[in-house]
């Protein structure tokens, strides 16, 4: 009876072990894992503005008699490095939320054309003194239930993007429209693209192109996650397609 109650035992803690390491702990595993490699990233992203600005301050303070335009040109650096860190907090901050799943969306009825109109308004303006140029196809005729505060923060992502990876020249076009009883919403450039390996990857936190780091863009690798997560709270997609012969189509279906 011994030998037998050890057997089965030992055959239940073999079958409970098993059950728990392949069907329990995979999951929280990898979740553990992906915290540990957000917070090592975060860190690092964190880390780097920080040493600069460490790096330029003690030059400053051991340095008092260096000429007033070095002296400018390290406060300038740090104040654009302090400009880099708020932003990355912000992007941090908005990410955590997204994955606590504590930020409610407060959808209203939009109009979207008018609403891309408005937003899409001071990129215009920016491209032309960049020798780009900007077109606005909006022709979805369409109301969308959406949180405004962040269809704004999404549009900005992708503009924001657009500007950063074209260069003198390029043409950036928005456009709305109804394909299939789906709100589409398109950003596309011509700028430097992304490469075939990067497609799959651009929605990654942290995540960037070597040719937008050489770019020195001062980009974190955040904004597409971010932009991702307020798609999805709005049950839709988003998708990063090349654009032909060259460029970007970030392009975002919405149910209507
Ligand atoms: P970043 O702050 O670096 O721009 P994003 O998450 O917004 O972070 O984008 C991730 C990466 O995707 C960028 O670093 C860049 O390599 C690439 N990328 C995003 N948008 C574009 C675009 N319109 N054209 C080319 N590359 C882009």
């Amino acid at each position: 009876i011994i030998i037998l109650c050890s057997a089965i035992f030992i055959l239940l803690s073999i079958t409970v072990s098993f059950f728990l390491s392949k069907k329990t702990m995979k999951p929280i595993i990898n979740s553990w894992n992906r915290q540990v490699e957000f917070v090592e990233n975060a860190s690092h992203e964190l880390r780097t503005p920080l040493t600069i600005i460490q790096n330029k301050l003690e030059l400053l303070q051991t340095t008092p008699d260096k000429k007033i335009m070095d002296r400018f040109e390290n406060i300038a650096l740090s104040l654009s490095e302090t400009r880099r860190l708020s932003r990355l907090t912000t992007d941090l901050m908005t990410l955590a939320r997204a994955d606590s799943t504590e930020t409610q969306l407060e959808k209203q009825s939009i109009d979207l054309d008018t609403f891309i109109d408005n937003v899409c308004s001071p990129y215009m303006e920016i491209a032309e003194m960049q020798d780009k140029k900007v077109y606005l196809q909006l022709n979805s005729q369409t109301k969308v239930m959406a949180d405004s505060g962040r269809m704004h923060q999404l549009m900005v992502i992708l503009l924001d993007n657009a500007l950063k990876y074209t260069g003198e020249h390029d043409r950036i076009t928005i456009s709305t429209s109804l394909q299939e009883n789906k709100i589409v919403i398109e950003v596309s450039d011509t700028g430097i693209g992304i490469s075939e390996a990067g497609i799959g990857r651009v929605f990654d936190r942290f995540y960037r192109e070597d040719r937008a780091r050489t770019r020195g863009s001062g980009g974190s690798g955040l904004g597409l996650s971010i932009a991702q997560w307020i798609v999805q709270s709005h049950n839709g997609t988003i998708q990063a397609i090349h654009n032909e012969p060259k460029g970007m189509i970030f392009r975002i279906k919405l149910p209507k």
